[in-house]
Parts: structure tokens; C-alpha cells; sequence
């Protein structure tokens, strides 16, 4: 029996984790969970499951159930409650499943604490690829990927983290965008950028989904996942979403794990890994599929994508730049407040303003995404 703590209950990947772990109840059991303000769906999660620790980020949600939860159950609320969770002493395996900078500290408590880490959290390597993985290494843990990508590279790649390959080609859905002109981006309204094609996922990925600013978030979680040189990355767009991506090996053979789209399963083998079951994900029928279509990504044509490249290519702080300017920009173009196109055009904006400085502590890092927040808001 695994012991599992799992941070953002709530969200697309938190309930598919549940679903995973419902389906095998004498292999895992949830002993710590936390959501962010989603109190009814976090209340009914708590009370079926019943884990010994629940955490609401939301102190008044919070308190708005803690007279509906079943007995046994500890509901605690905050910042140092989530740490708690990231920590907690009988989880096996952390699994970081929140959105964007605030994962970052909830990654490194728990390799701090020795946990496995379960990663869909992309953010925590984004921005801090470089302090995550040397904690990584200094306390002997592997980072399991949950992003359907990386876990299909850490498949082809026999589960190594060091093994020997000519190059990674990850692999883009194009988004629901693939086909439109500049001119046609520039009316499109967000619930045209939340229909994503292929996956169904929170709504902060989604719009990078459809910016491209998710493939160059995955080029360099790649990059710190496995130790790879940025020209050893390629990308391709494949808008069936059924070859999930591929690394190429010295005498050109690729190696490709392929399925219908369904994040159960790279979720379900970062629990379960070195086995494989059944989770609820159906067989592929590849006459179904009939055929697979692979076209160039070209960098210059979406800004987004180009300027993540540019990030990783730079370092330092950059990325994180990045990151709480693009974090900034989807939230308002959510909220109606920008265009599409504007999204690509603050984050830029912001990035022009910072000059390169090392990014090789946390407080460092907090520092650069609360700057980066304040300038995307005055740009906006
Ligand atoms: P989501 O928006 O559906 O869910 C986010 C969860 O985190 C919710 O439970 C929310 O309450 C919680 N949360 C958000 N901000 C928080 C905060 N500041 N403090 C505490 N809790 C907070 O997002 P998602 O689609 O499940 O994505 C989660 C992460 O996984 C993201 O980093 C995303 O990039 C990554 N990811 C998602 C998918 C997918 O298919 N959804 C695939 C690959 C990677
Ligand atoms: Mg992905």
C-alpha cells in the first residue's frame, strides 16, 4: 500500500488522481489532500475519502465546512498547512498538482522531507528547474513527471533519468488555434481558447495550450527533467494527441509511447511505477485512428512559445520572468480584460525590463515573480 499526499485535490489532474486511486484501493491510499477554495467539491472529496489531513488554502472556505466534515479528519487551513501536506510523515509520495509559482514551494518542502514527488506542477521546474533538481540529487530522489510528454520521454527512456539519447522530440497538440491566421487571433474570445481539441484540463493550461507557452514550459521541463542541452529538444505539432512524445537513440531509432489521450495513465504510472494496471483509460484501436499527422512548429510563428525558448536560453531569472508575467496576463485575459494577442505582448513587456541576474535560491526567485506580477499589472 502507497501512501499518498496530494496537493489540489480539486483541479483536472487533482480529480483524476482520486479516480486512479479509487480504482486501486489496495494499492494507494490518500492520507493528506489540499485544495484551494473549491469548499463543496473539497468537502465531498474529504468526506469519501476521509484522509487524516485536509487543507484549504481559503481560511473563510475553510471554515465554512469545518462543521460538515465526518469525524477523524483534521481540517486546517494556510500556507504552513500546506507545507504540512508537502511533508506529511506518512505520505510515500507527494503529488504536486496545483497551479503555477505556488507549487514551487510545495515541491521543494517535500524533497526537502525526503517524499518521492509525484510533478504535474510544470511551474516548479519553469522557474525553478535548477534548485528543484539539485535538492533532486542531494537527497537521491527521482521526479516522477505526471505531463503526459515527459512521462511518455521517461517511458521511451526505459525510466532513466541519465540514459543516453541523441534527442527529445515532444510532441504539440497545436491547441484550438492550429489553423487560424494573426488576423483571426486577434477577435478570438476565451471560450474559444478554453475549448481545447484534444485534452480536457484546468483553465490556466489551457490558454497556454493555445498561446504555445505550455510546449515551451515542456521544452524546459524536458531540459531539467533529463539533463538535456536545448538544441537536443525538438517539438512537433501531431493534433491526434495519440504519440505523446519520442526520444531518438544514437542509431536513429525512436521510441514513442503511444494511447488515447487520458492523463490517468502517466498519472496512474508515476504512482504505481515500476508496475502498470489498469486505470480506467481505453485500449487504443489504431484502425480508429487510421492515420497520425506530424507538421513543423515553427518558433517565430507563435510568440509565446518563442519567448519561453528565449527564457530557457538566457537563464537566470528569466524564466521565472516569464512565468508571473504570463501568469498575470492569462488570469486577465480570463477575466475579459485583454485580447488574446496581448497575452504574448505583456509578457514580453516584462521580460524587456529585467536585466540577467542568478536565480539560484527561492527567495531570489519569489523576489523576481513578485516583480514580474507588479510590472505585468502596470503594462495591463
Ligand atoms: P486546475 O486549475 O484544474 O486545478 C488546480 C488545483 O490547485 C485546484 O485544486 C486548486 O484549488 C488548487 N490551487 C490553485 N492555486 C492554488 C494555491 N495558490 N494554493 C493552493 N491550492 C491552489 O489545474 P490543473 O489543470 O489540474 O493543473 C495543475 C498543474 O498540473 C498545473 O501546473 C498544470 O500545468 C499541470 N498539468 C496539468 C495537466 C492537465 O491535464 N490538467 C496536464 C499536464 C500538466
Ligand atoms: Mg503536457
Amino acid at each position: 500500500m502507497k501512501n499518498i499526499a496530494l496537493i489540489g485535490s480539486t483541479g483536472s489532474i487533482g480529480k483524476q488522481v482520486i479516480d486512479v486511486c479509487e480504482r486501486n484501493k489496495d494499492k494507494f491510499n490518500i492520507v493528506a489532500m489540499t485544495a484551494g477554495s473549491n469548499a463543496d467539491l473539497f468537502l465531498k472529496q474529504i468526506n469519501h475519502i476521509k484522509p487524516k489531513l485536509a487543507v484549504m488554502q481559503n481560511e473563510g472556505k475553510a471554515k465554512s465546512i469545518t462543521h460538515l466534515i465526518a469525524e477523524g479528519i483534521r481540517l486546517e487551513c494556510g500556507e504552513q498547512a500546506l507545507l504540512e501536506v508537502a511533508s506529511y510523515y506518512q505520505a510515500d509520495v507527494v503529488v504536486v498538482a496545483i497551479t503555477g509559482f505556488a507549487g514551487l514551494s510545495l515541491t521543494i518542502e517535500a524533497l526537502k522531507n525526503g517524499k518521492q514527488v509525484a510533478l504535474a506542477n510544470k511551474e516548479s521546474l519553469v522557474v525553478g528547474g535548477e534548485i528543484v533538481m539539485r535538492l533532486a540529487k542531494e537527497k537521491n530522489i527521482g521526479i516522477i513527471p505526471i505531463d503526459s510528454e515527459h512521462s511518455a520521454l521517461w517511458q521511451a527512456l526505459n525510466y532513466k533519468t541519465d540514459a543516453k539519447y541523441k534527442r527529445l522530440i515532444i510532441t504539440a497538440s497545436g491547441g484550438p488555434f492550429l489553423n487560424k491566421t494573426e488576423k483571426e487571433l486577434e477577435s478570438v474570445t476565451v471560450n474559444d481558447a478554453l475549448t481545447h481539441p484534444t485534452w480536457d484540463m484546468g483553465k490556466k493550461i489551457t490558454i497556454d495550450s493555445a498561446t504555445l507557452l505550455n510546449k515551451g514550459y515542456e521544452v524546459i521541463e524536458a531540459k531539467w527533467l533529463y539533463n538535456a542541452p536545448i538544441e537536443k529538444i525538438s517539438t512537433v505539432i501531431h493534433p491526434e494527441s495519440i504519440v505523446h512524445s519520442l526520444v531518438e537513440f544514437d542509431d536513429n531509432a525512436l521510441m514513442a509511447q503511444l494511447s488515447y489521450p487520458d492523463m490517468r495513465l502517466p498519472i496512474s504510472l508515476a504512482l504505481s511505477y515500476p508496475e502498470r494496471f489498469d486505470c480506467g483509460t481505453k485500449s487504443l484501436c489504431l484502425e480508429d485512428v487510421g492515420k497520425l499527422t506530424f507538421l513543423p512548429l515553427e518558433r517565430k510563428k507563435y510568440k509565446c512559445y518563442d519567448l519561453a525558448l528565449t527564457s530557457i536560453e538566457k537563464g537566470g531569472c528569466y524564466p521565472a520572468v516569464l512565468n508571473g508575467a504570463g501568469e498575470v496576463a492569462v488570469n486577465a485575459f480570463i477575466q475579459g480584460a485583454i485580447p488574446f494577442l496581448k497575452i504574448g505582448d505583456v509578457i514580453e513587456k516584462v521580460l524587456q525590463k529585467f536585466e540577467f541576474i542568478k536565480a539560484d535560491s527561492y527567495s531570489v526567485l519569489k523576489t523576481v515573480d513578485e516583480k514580474a506580477r507588479k510590472l505585468a499589472r502596470e503594462f495591463m
